[in-house]
C-alpha cells in the first residue's frame, strides 16, 4: 500500500440527475475514493457505470448531490462559483476523452494552451508566448504550430494538444477522462507513455478513468472499478487485474482482450453477457444481482457495503461473498 498521503478524498459522494415526475437517474451514487498524492488511480467500468460523472463530481465540473470531496483535509464546495474554479483550476484539471471535439476550431493553438495561464496569470504577451512554445515542445509538438488551428492536427496531435491545455497551469492533481480511447492503437502508448513521463518529472497525481484494463493495469498503482454508480472493487493494480474478487471485476477482466498474445493464449477468456441495467431509481440489493453468475437470495434485498477483504486492508470488494 502507498506511504504518500492522501490529496483526494471522495465520501459518499453523489451525483443525481434529476427526471419528471420525482424519478433520478443514479450517476453516482455514494462513492467513497482516496486518492494518495503521487499515485495513478485507474478507474474503469463498462460505458454508463458513472466514471466520467465522477471524475467531473470530484473537480467540480458538476454540482454535488450531497457527500463531500477534500483536497488536501480542506472540503470543497458543494457547488462551484466563479471564484472557486479560478482557484481549483491551479490544482485540478482535467484531459477530455475526444479529442476533436474538446478543442474549439476557432481558437489557435496558441490561444487554446495558453488560455488558461491568460486567466490565471499576469505574465506578458510575450511571456505567454514563451510558456506556451515550452508547452508544446514539452508535449513532442513543434512551437511554430502555435498559429494553427485544431484541424490542422492529428488525434494524437490533438490530444498532445489537450494534455499542454490543461498541464500548463502545473495542476497538482488531472482527472484523464479517457484519454486514449479515441486514438489509433500506434499512438494510444505515445500518448500514454508522455503523461508517465510528465506525471514523473510534474509529481503529479492522476485518476486515468478508461475502457481498456490492460492498459489501466499497466499504468495505475491502484485500480478502481465501477458499476453502476457504485464502487464494486479497488485495490492495487496488479492484484485486481491478477486477482479480481468480485464477480462484475472478474467477468470484465476476462471479456478485456489481453495484448501480449503469450498471456492471452493462456487466459480464461470470456464475454460479459446482457446490458449494464438503466441507472434510474435504483433500489436496494446488489446492483449486479442481475447479470450476477452468484446470486443468492441476500443479494437481492440487502446492498453489500465495500469492505476490505480479510487479511488484505489493502483491497476492498462490494459483495455478499466476502462478509
Ligand atoms: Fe453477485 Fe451477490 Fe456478490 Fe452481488 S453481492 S456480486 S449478486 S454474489
Amino acid at each position: 500500500m502507498t506511504a504518500s498521503p492522501p490529496l483526494v478524498v471522495s465520501e459518499n459522494l453523489t451525483k443525481f440527475f434529476p427526471l419528471p415526475k420525482g424519478r433520478k437517474v443514479h450517476a453516482v451514487d455514494g462513492v467513497d475514493l482516496t486518492i494518495h498524492e503521487r499515485e495513478i488511480v485507474g478507474l474503469v467500468g463498462e460505458s454508463g457505470s458513472g466514471k466520467t460523472t465522477f471524475g467531473k463530481t470530484l473537480i467540480g465540473l458538476l454540482a454535488k448531490t450531497s457527500g463531500t470531496v477534500t483536497y488536501r483535509g480542506k472540503t470543497l464546495p458543494q457547488q462551484y462559483e466563479a471564484a472557486d474554479f479560478r482557484r481549483q483550476a491551479k490544482v485540478m484539471q482535467m484531459i477530455f476523452q475526444d479529442p476533436y471535439s474538446s478543442l474549439n476550431p476557432r481558437m489557435t493553438v496558441g490561444e487554446i494552451v495558453g488560455e488558461g495561464l491568460k486567466l490565471h496569470s499576469d505574465l506578458s504577451a510575450s511571456d505567454l508566448r514563451d510558456r506556451v512554445a515550452s508547452w508544446l515542445s514539452r508535449v513532442g509538438l513543434e512551437p511554430d504550430y502555435m498559429s494553427r488551428y485544431p484541424h490542422e492536427f492529428s488525434g494524437g496531435q490533438r490530444q498532445r494538444i489537450g494534455i499542454a491545455r490543461a498541464l500548463i497551469l502545473e495542476p497538482e492533481f488531472v482527472v484523464c477522462d479517457e484519454p486514449i480511447s479515441a486514438l489509433d492503437v500506434s499512438v494510444q502508448a505515445q500518448v500514454v507513455n508522455l503523461l508517465e513521463e510528465l506525471k514523473a518529472s510534474m509529481g503529479l497525481t492522476l485518476l486515468f478513468i478508461a475502457h481498456d484494463l490492460s492498459m489501466v493495469r499497466y499504468i495505475s498503482d491502484r485500480m478502481a472499478v465501477m458499476y453502476l454508480g457504485a464502487m464494486a472493487e479497488i485495490g492495487p493494480a496488479q492484484d485486481v487485474f491478477f486477482e479480481p474478487k468480485h464477480p462484475y471485476t472478474q467477468i470484465l477482466i476476462a471479456s478485456n482482450p489481453e495484448p501480449d498474445p503469450n498471456l492471452e493464449r493462456s487466459r480464461k477468456s470470456t464475454t460479459i453477457t446482457g446490458e449494464i441495467p438503466s441507472p434510474v431509481d435504483i433500489g436496494p440489493g446488489c446492483r449486479f444481482a442481475a447479470r450476477c453468475p452468484h446470486v443468492m437470495e441476500q443479494c437481492r434485498v440487502q446492498t453489500p457495503l465495500l469492505l476490505p477483504l480479510a487479511g488484505q486492508p489493502d483491497r476492498q470488494v462490494a459483495c455478499h461473498l466476502f462478509t
